[in-house]
């Protein structure tokens, strides 16, 4: 049965993402036409109090939030913290409570101005706590007033961004795909490399001969998020199996190997560019289709400001999902769910298709297709918890804290009886490489993981 969470800090200040360079934060803000600012942190203030008058979630956050608390029970950073900093209604707070310079006073906060100034400590402070947030919208669903916190986050990171405070993670993700096109930097040898490699273990294991098309002309384009050349081969090897056996003709591209899109954890500007780029490459390699791979915040700032720039060019933009749940619809996908028997599958929706996109049936029928039987979640679609890695915090320094936020979906799954948890996002998949060892450790159980295109994988027979 699942352990009762307890609170393992209280104090979770300690926690800090470690900040890009100013090198780093130079390159960034050339991209996207970013001045240098004379003093950080009056142009925080004023980049803040901008976003107050025009930002309709910021705003809601400062004027109509009563600190009714509900949005506390919502919350994993706050379940598994303790620290009322670390939860919605508590990060509001940081922004809420400034007692800005007479310059700005009375103007746009009015009767919100709190009693604290803006000095070097309480701007550190607010970094600190809007990097500890998952960007998950939990707080959003449950809030009587709709305040959604991950869009306040998402505002004064940008807020941040905009006068040089982005963590080195986020920063050098970013810096990473404007530069070679994914977040990785895989260089075009080692993707190319990579799916060769997929190809081979397919031919070994399923005997069937594929034909690959790397910056080939196509009727498709396949977008994955990098981390599936990297360390997620089975769901590469799934998208490849899946598209051979439909017979779709399609071309990988090493110019935009990258769906995931780290602009929506730190910055507009970028999310746009980034955006802009993979449209660019869509065109110019002329095809009809460009199908998504697994990854829950890439699906959403695909659906919402991808897929829009791609119809003006006349190409639609699917999720592999949903080419999938057609296929096994009309019969046309041979499945054997019994080689997948012998673990006790859960299925846990990412925040981001459940609550963020619209990807919430479709992965269930697909996944009653490929294994004999699974389970939800107790917690699951809409009040899925986040995998605790979300938000751009995937980074090494902030490992023992995500460990804790862990615990929320990990002995949701252990509640019942769950063995392997499915989670069909890279994003996930990090996280549950990572703190699955400590937490199995800690726990004296053997839980596994993993995407689920690597389950349709495993139940496409062979020849
Ligand atoms: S649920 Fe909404 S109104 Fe209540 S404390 Fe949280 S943000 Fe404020
Ligand atoms: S977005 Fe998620 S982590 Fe951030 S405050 Fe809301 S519930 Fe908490």
């Amino acid at each position: 049965m699942a352990d009762k969470i307890v609170f393992t800090y209280g104090d979770t200040s300690d926690f800090r993402s470690n900040w890009a360079n100013d090198a780093l934060v130079e390159k960034l803000h050339k991209n996207v036409n970013v001045s240098a600012c004379d003093s950080r942190l009056e142009s925080f203030m004023e980049k803040i109090v901008e976003a107050t008058a025009n930002n309709r979630n910021v705003k809601m956050a400062m004027e109509v939030c009563i600190h009714c608390g509900a949005c506390l029970n919502a919350c994993p950073t706050f379940l598994s913290s303790g620290d009322i900093r670390n939860s919605p209604v508590g990060r509001g707070d940081l922004i809420r409570n400034l007692n800005k310079s007479r310059k700005f006073s009375g103007k746009v906060f009015g009767k919100l101005v709190g009693s604290v100034s803006l000095d070097q400590e309480y701007f550190d402070t607010i970094s600190t706590y809007y990097y500890q947030c998952l960007e998950c919208r939990r707080c959003g669903e449950i809030c009587p007033f709709g305040v959604d916190q991950a869009d306040v986050t998402r505002t004064v990171r940008s807020a941040l961004h905009d006068v040089g405070k982005i963590s080195r993670y986020t920063a050098t993700v970013i810096d990473n795909v404007e530069r070679t096109g994914n977040n990785m930097a895989l260089p075009p040898a080692a993707l190319k490399s990579t799916i060769e490699f997929a190809r081979d273990e397919i031919k070994e294991e399923k005997n069937i001969d594929l034909k690959i098309k790397i910056d080939e002309p196509a009727d498709a384009m396949l977008v994955p998020p990098s981390a599936d050349f990297f360390s997620n081969i089975e769901t590469l090897k799934g998208y490849m199996l899946f598209l051979h056996v439909m017979g779709i003709d399609y071309t990988f591209t090493t110019e935009h190997a990258e769906l995931a899109n780290f602009g929506l954890f730190s910055d507009y500007k970028h999310m746009g560019i980034i955006a802009d780029h993979l449209t660019e490459v869509a065109k110019k390699n002329g095809v009809k289709t460009v199908i998504a791979g697994e990854c829950g915040h890439g699906w959403r700032a695909f659906k919402n400001h991808v897929i829009p720039k791609l119809e003006k060019q006349g190409i639609k933009g699917v999720h592999i999902f949903h080419l999938v749940e057609d296929s096994i619809r009309s019969g046309k996908l041979p499945l054997d769910p019994s080689v997948n028997d012998g673990k006790s599958y859960v299925y846990q929706d990412p925040c981001n298709y459940a609550r963020g996109g619209d990807l919430i049936n479709e992965p269930r029928y697909i996944l009653s297709k490929v294994v004999s039987e699974y389970k939800n979640s107790p917690h699951s679609r809409e009040r899925t918890w986040c995998c605790g890695g979300g938000g751009g915090l995937l980074s090494d320094e902030l490992l023992p804290l995500r460990t804790e936020y862990a615990k929320l979906w990990y002995n949701d799954a252990r509640s019942v009886g769950g063995t392997h948890v499915i989670r069909p996002c890279a994003i996930c998949k990090a996280q549950m490489s990572h703190t699955l060892p400590s937490l199995n450790k800690t726990y004296s159980d053997s839980v596994t993981s993993s995407g689920l295109m690597d389950l349709v994988y495993t139940a496409i027979p062979g020849v």
